[in-house]
């Protein structure tokens, strides 16, 4: 038996196997059943074979087009998919280790990257691109169709403990915690976002294990303490026993302990859950989840990957047209592409030049006001078929909202009567702005008379208000939700909405976070639209949560001047669960 000691932030003991997530580079390793195996190699074959597939199209695509020399660079990824170093090996690490093959593919790409990156020749040297993605798209195929994190840990066999480089709130929120007993990260300190997490969850946890997630192999019994910090690997049966009898009353928080739908605080705050969509495939688990509409849905992502010129009003139409069928008779909120130039412009994507920083979105829109207003006819057609509100991103200020509106009722007035056939009383679509750019929070009381609502984009406005890229890994420590800046922003935000009577949304990342819902609410938030997978554990913390008390908690945290004295504040709150009651209280 081996003991690692690291701080114990959430106490309580926990006993299983381990299940080890590496976030950097996304992917979870974990044992499988030898009856399995099979199974796993055979996921393998045909992620391969779609990949395949997937290439084979690029690259007809490519030959008749414009950059037809780029053909050739596909040709040599799907002969890579024969390569016994990257399926081959693979497939030979499921069959020996017995693990899940998205692991398995991770590992095969790493020792062959690991060659082609000491090659003198250059030209070998640039193919490791290649690979990572090649084994990016099989991997990306391997999860098509997981939902991610819960259901692939749904495969595992008996009680399992997280052992993670770090845990990000937004994959803790979706995973099952009636069967994941407890976690361990490498990354952390006593005040880090994760301790405030675990304690929200309510599940024993040790932070800080620095290489925890590389040293336990996936399968192995690990016994977690999170009140002594220790974690026990391979312990004798003896260790396992007592350990078990200590965790036999947990006052863990199970996701489905409230039944989806409505939920309110338990001082009778309603508070709305709506989901975050991407690809139509999300929307078969809305009523699971118990979303109450889809609060973004990112048009953008209908092009994966297109050029937008290439895609017709009719084609918009009907996608949109086949999203708000499938959620009604729940409200959906479509945003308008937020893309920039060259996810626009073929001829910028091939031609890989610059592009000016800053044209996105609303912005690009208004400069190419055709394509604006060709999404804008399909949305308005589509709005015949059930509750639509029009999301504008990436708003920086009041007249760019006023120019996109007049759009807007231009191309209401052309197509006249086809838009009212859902219903005739509400035929004005509500109409709403992104609130992502701090200009755009600072004049919010100014653009509030010019929209139907807000919706504060919190992924944007942290990046834009902490002048931190959020893409990159170098400074992604100074991205911190908890800001004083950030607290101050979405008040006044709110402010302004409730002044001009207009609801108000949050639905950045920090809106799947279980740890910061208590705050949001007390900042008088009480609308979220959030990854799928977030809502049911989001909606057990509002159903715990004191309103009141979180008003209190906000009050006190907007007092405080750095982000470290808010979370440790947090932290302090929610240990003597002043606005959460524990579940089994
Ligand atoms: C945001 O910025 O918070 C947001 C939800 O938009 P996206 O993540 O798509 O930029
Ligand atoms: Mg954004």
């Amino acid at each position: 038996m081996e003991r690692l000691t690291g701080i114990g932030v959430s106490a309580g003991a926990a006993v299983g196997r381990a299940v080890i997530l590496t976030q950097r580079t996304e992917v979870m390793r974990f044992p499988i059943p030898p009856d399995r195996v099979d199974r796993e190699v055979q996921a393998l074959q045909v992620a391969r074979a779609e990949s395949r597939r997937q290439l084979q199209g690029i690259s007809t695509r490519v030959a008749h087009g414009k950059g037809s020399e780029l053909a050739a660079l596909f040709d040599a990824q799907i002969l890579m998919l024969d390569d016994l170093m990257l399926v081959g090996r693979a497939e030979e690490i499921i069959r020996i280790e017995r693990v899940n093959a998205d692991w398995a593919v991770h590992r095969a790409y790493e020792s062959l990257y690991q060659m082609f990156s000491v090659m003198d020749d250059p030209y070998l040297r640039e193919r490791e691109h290649d690979v990572a993605d090649v084994a990016g798209r099989l991997r990306m195929n391997l999860r098509h169709g997981a939902r991610g994190p819960r259901e692939l840990l749904s495969q595992i066999d008996g009680p399992s403990i997280l052992i993670a480089d770090e845990l990000t709130a937004s994959v803790a929120a979706q995973l099952d915690w009636s069967r994941v007993q407890g976690f361990a990260t490498d990354a952390g300190s006593r005040t880090y976002h994760t301790a405030i997490l675990a304690r929200s969850l309510n599940v024993p946890a040790i932070v800080g294990l620095h290489d925890a997630s590389v040293r336990i192999s996936a399968g192995t019994p690990v016994v977690l303490d999170g009140t002594t910090g220790e974690l026990a690997v391979g312990p004798p049966p003896d260790v396992i026993e007592e350990a078990q009898r200590r965790a036999a009353r947990p006052k863990r928080r199970s996701a489905t302990t409230v039944e989806a739908g409505p939920v309110s605080t338990r001082d009778g705050v309603r508070v709305r859950l709506e989901a975050n969509v991407e690809l139509l495939e999300d929307l078969d688990y809305l009523d699971e989840y118990g979303a109450e509409g889809v609060g973004l849905y990112r048009s953008e992502f209908m092009l994966s990957g297109r050029a937008l010129e290439g895609v017709t009003e009719d084609e918009q139409y009907s996608m949109y047209r086949n999203l708000i069928e499938q959620v009604a008779p729940r409200p959906v909120t479509i945003r308008t592409f937020d893309l920039d130039e060259r996810q626009m412009s073929r001829e910028l994507q091939q031609r890989r030049r610059r592009t000016r920083p800053g044209l996105r979105g609303l912005r690009l829109g208004l400069a190419n006001p055709g394509l604006l207003r060709t999404q804008l006819r399909a949305l308005v057609r589509a709005s015949a078929h059930g509750p639509l509100r029009i999301m504008f991103p990436f708003v920086t200020a009041v007249e760019e909202v006023r120019q996109a509106r007049a759009i807007l009722t231009e191309v209401e007035h052309e197509l006249g009567p086809v838009a009212s056939g859902f219903s005739r009383a509400a035929a004005r679509i509500k109409v709403g702005a992104m609130i992502e750019i701090p200009s755009a929070a600072l004049a919010a009381d100014l653009l509030a008379p010019d929209v139907d609502f807000f919706t504060i984009g919190t992924n944007d406005l942290i990046q834009y208000c902490l002048a931190v890229d959020r893409t990159d890994d170098r400074v992604s420590d100074l991205y911190e939700p908890l800001h004083p800046a950030m607290l101050r922003l979405i008040r006044l935000v709110r402010k302004a909405a409730t002044r001009h009577r207009i609801p108000v949304s949050l639905c950045g990342e920090m809106a799947s976070d279980p740890a910061l819902v208590g705050l949001l609410v007390g900042l008088g938030l009480t609308d979220f639209s959030m990854t799928p997978g977030a809502i049911p554990i989001v909606r057990q913390v509002v159903h715990d949560l004191s309103a009141h008390e979180a008003r209190r908690l906000a009050g006190r945290a907007l007092r405080l001047a750095t982000a470290a004295e808010i979370e440790q504040y947090l932290f302090d709150a929610l240990a003597a669960s002043a606005i959460q009651r524990s579940p089994s209280s």
